[in-house]
């Protein structure tokens, strides 16, 4: 069999070797610290409930086993330099058995990207038992698999070992995996607005398919550069890779607030009236549906006197103004918990909130009526304003009954000769 590197860089002697394996130890640091931050970020989600709180636990898995893989290679670089064969075995082994597994995770982080919710549990157990089964594989020593350990040499510049057959169908398998994962994620990115996201995910994957294709040549004795640079790609990989998700995250995020403030929008135009910009009746009648009516509360209608005359004499511009200012007038002169809806027409109502037994309405009702009759409109003198209005109470959700005997109220009112309040008994 032939003979081939697993490992390179143990030449310290040379300055470009040197760099090479401090590299791999701050990488090594930067990936642990990266998936430590990670943690903190995927229990912040799953305590928020939040729909990423899946993408991100996978993702932090891929990114741990991504970690392992770097931090064994650059164990099995200084095990080289120290002759501890035994723990070259141990790195190499253990860089080995996690690919797999990242492979399983990165899986489950598309699947999580594409499709809300969790995947099911047959399939997790499925795909990432796939995954633990490749990872036992090179434990074993057997000619068709990875590592034959009695085959394993070790100079202080390189170590040479015999693959058995089984080592390039294994990284060919886990090089199409993860070419088929990255592909579909990929495919996912550029949904909308995220033109950068698959820009920084696709140079992130163009990376690391290089640098494997790069280390791949080297083990056949073909080198192009005097290192090996997988492990450097796969952390600036996990960078990209994360930088990524925040992105993605950051942007789905973005989405769902302006839709929050684009509903809250087309929710308030539905509740309101456009004219004189108080709720409208449609909202009162939900609001009391909903429970608003639970508590005691006083109804009070108010209609303007002759205000078909006032459009008459002044045009409906004005009679537009006066609504208006009839409007700004009431919500000044009610309080916050009270609610001022336009009726219809020329006909407001009032939602008086009453707590306390001894929560007395009448100066509420005063307050309006010394309020509209202190109205006026700028720039026409001589208008002079006046309304009627009718008030009941009412108890534990009766309010559809007060609101008739309001009206009848305000009739009464009318016929009395307006410009006065009457309230029900
Ligand atoms: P009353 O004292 O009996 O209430 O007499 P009124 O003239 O006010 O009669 P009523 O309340 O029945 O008529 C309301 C009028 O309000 C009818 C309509 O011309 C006018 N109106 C309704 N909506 C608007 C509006 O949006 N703008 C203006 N300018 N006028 C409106
Ligand atoms: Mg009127």
């Amino acid at each position: 069999m032939p003979q081939a590197y697993i490992a390179m860089g143990a030449d310290t002697a040379s300055s470009l070797g040197a760099w090479a394996l401090w590299l791999k130890i701050l990488t090594a640091g930067a990936t642990l610290a990266l998936t430590a931050v990670l943690v903190v970020l995927t229990l912040s989600l799953y305590k928020r409930r939040d729909q990423y709180a899946p993408t991100a636990l996978h993702f932090t898995i891929a990114n741990f086993f991504a970690a392992g893989y770097i931090v064994a290679d650059t164990v099995v670089i200084v095990a080289t330099m120290l002759a501890r064969d035994d723990v070259v075995q141990l790195a190499y082994r253990t860089a080995i058995a996690v690919l797999p597994l990242a492979l399983a995770a990165y899986f489950f982080v598309y699947r999580c990207m594409t499709q809300e919710g969790w995947p099911a549990r047959r399939l997790l157990v499925g795909v990432y038992g796939v995954g633990l089964c490749a990872a036992l594989l090179p434990w074993f020593d057997n000619a068709y698999l990875v590592v034959a350990s009695e085959q394993l040499t070790i100079t202080r510049a390189n170590i040479f070992l015999d693959y058995g057959a089984g080592a390039a169908p294994f990284f060919a398998g886990c090089l199409a995996v993860f070419a088929v994962v990255s592909y579909r994620i990929l495919r996912h990115a550029p949904a909308r607005k995220s033109a950068g996201i698959s820009l920084v995910t696709g140079f992130g994957f163009a990376v690391f398919l290089l640098c494997g294709i790069h280390d791949a040549l080297r083990e056949l004795g073909l080198s192009l550069l005097p290192m090996d640079t997988l492990a450097l790609a796969a952390v600036l990989f996990q960078t990209f890779a994360c930088a990524v998700m925040v992105w993605h995250y950051s942007v789905t995020l973005g989405e769902q607030r302006s839709q929050y403030a684009q509903l809250r929008s087309v929710t308030d135009r539905a509740n309101r009236d456009a004219l004189s910009g108080l709720y409208n009746r449609c909202y009162l009648e939900d609001y009391m549906a909903r429970g608003g009516a639970q508590a005691r509360g006083g109804l009070l209608f108010v209609d303007l006197d002759h205000f078909k005359k006032i459009n008459d004499d002044y045009g409906h511009t004005t009679g537009d103004r006066l609504i208006q200012t009839v409007a700004q007038c009431m919500r000044e002169a009610t309080r916050e918990r009270d609610i001022v809806c336009r009726w219809g027409g020329d006909e407001f109502l009032v939602l008086l909130e009453l707590g306390a037994e001894n929560d007395a309405t009448n100066p509420a009702i005063e307050r309006l009526v010394r309020a509209l009759d202190q109205t006026r409109i700028d720039g026409i003198d001589g208008l002079k304003l006046s309304a009627s209005m009718g008030y009941a109470e009412f108890e534990k959700g009766q309010w559809r009954e007060a609101l008739n005997r309001a009206d009848v109220a305000l009739y009464e009112a009318k016929r009395g000769g307006r410009c006065r309040v009457s309230i029900a008994s």
